[in-house]
């Protein structure tokens, strides 16, 4: 382990961190005075990964006004639960939280496990989860190293990933740093010092020790930060061997019958976003080429392009290019390809991108 003044960090971190300081109600005490359930925690953290706060804040509250255990959860349909996920994205991660739920109930009887090692067991649970849920809810001397954590330890401690096989070095240890400064934290008198000790961790990444331009002048640990010592905050993380983006066309068609329904495709079972809705598209293409392809679902592709939009989904950056369309003599509805009311669309869950297409088609009176 590198030499580094631990309970000093973790005592420094403790003092400075308010739960106040980034208000988010699974942190705050109940009406009845008692901390949030640990079902709670893990729907935040679930929806907090890839997600920023305020977006996941009014998801977490409807999600738990309608499920507020995982045995309320486990009764829910799938289509259900994509609704409510519906714009967060990442959908797997919803449905395994629907997975978990009703694991929770057939293997552990409907009672939260609180053991790291039955977490691990449900799907979508990982380290960091398992980490954050048994710390931030049972207390527990529990690591956690999320992207966050990843620049805070790298700085700290002048920790660089220069290859592949060093990088996987280097995440070994900074799982090894984590669990020996939560391990210290938990020595002191504090009664919730790992709860707080991984929170204010979380917290330091995201609002001092930013990416670009860490305030270092407020950081609590700035008299023991290597990088700060050297001035060389800017080269951690390094950022060699991240994936690259990816640019990427699709091309979607916007179809209306006779009684101004909408044609609308699932995704199939195999694809990302699994079992949402949305305009039938031609990925990964452009409009000559999604001219033959919508042919063959009898669909005939216009050629004045309505709208486009751009949008992210890991290492694509994918431009989504809309035209009008029409269903030829010989196109038959089936169970997912069909056309559907606006009222019937709202009770769907849709992709994120095609739902900001649809917004567009409404303003716009098509
Ligand atoms: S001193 Fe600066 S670089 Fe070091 S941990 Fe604090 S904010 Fe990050």
């Amino acid at each position: 382990m590198p030499d580094f003044p631990y309970r000093l960090a973790a005592d420094k971190l403790l003092a400075w961190f308010r739960p106040e300081a980034r208000p988010m109600p699974w942190r705050e005490l109940k009406a009845d005075g008692t901390p949030h359930s640990a079902y709670s925690i893990w729907i935040s953290e679930s929806m907090l990964q890839q997600t920023q706060v305020a977006t996941v804040i009014p998801y977490w509250k409807r999600w738990m006004e309608r499920w507020p255990d995982a045995a309320a959860l486990a009764q829910a349909t799938e289509q259900e639960v994509m609704k409510m996920w519906e714009g967060l994205g990442y959908y797997n991660r919803a449905r395994n939280l629907l997975k978990a739920a009703q694991a929770i109930v057939t293997r552990f009887g409907g009672k939260f496990p609180t053991e790291h090692s039955e977490l691990l067991t449900l799907p979508g649970i990982g380290p960091y989860t398992a980490g954050a849920i048994c710390s931030i809810a049972f207390n527990q001397p529990r690591p956690i190293v999320d992207g966050n954590v990843v620049r805070v330890l790298c700085r700290l401690l002048t920790i660089t990933f220069e290859q592949i096989p060093s990088e996987l070095k280097s995440r070994d240890l900074l799982w090894r740093i984590s669990t020996e400064l939560v391990c210290r934290a938990a020595e002191s008198d504090h009664p919730r010092a790992c709860s707080y000790f991984n929170q204010a961790m979380m917290d330091l990444g995201a609002t001092v020790c930013t990416p670009q331009n860490p305030s270092c002048l407020l950081c609590p640990l700035n008299a023991m930060c290597k990088a700060r010592a050297e001035g060389s905050q800017s080269l951690y993380p390094c950022k060699k061997n991240l994936p690259r983006t990816v640019h990427r066309e699709d091309v979607a068609v916007f179809v209306r019958d006779e009684q101004g329904r909408v044609l609308i495709e699932r995704r199939s079972g195999e694809s990302r976003n699994q079992g949402f809705w949305q305009m039938p598209l031609a990925e990964d293409t452009d409009h000559k080429k999604a001219v033959s392809y919508f042919r063959k679902k009898h669909i005939r592709l216009e050629e004045k392009q309505l709208t486009q939009l751009k949008h992210a989904i890991t290492k694509f950056q994918i431009t989504v290019k809309l035209y009008p369309g029409q269903t030829d003599a010989k196109f038959k509805e089936k169970k997912d390809l069909r056309f559907v009311t606006a009222e019937e669309l709202e009770q769907l869950p849709v992709t994120a991108s095609h739902s900001k297409l649809l917004r567009f088609l409404q303003k716009k009176g098509l």
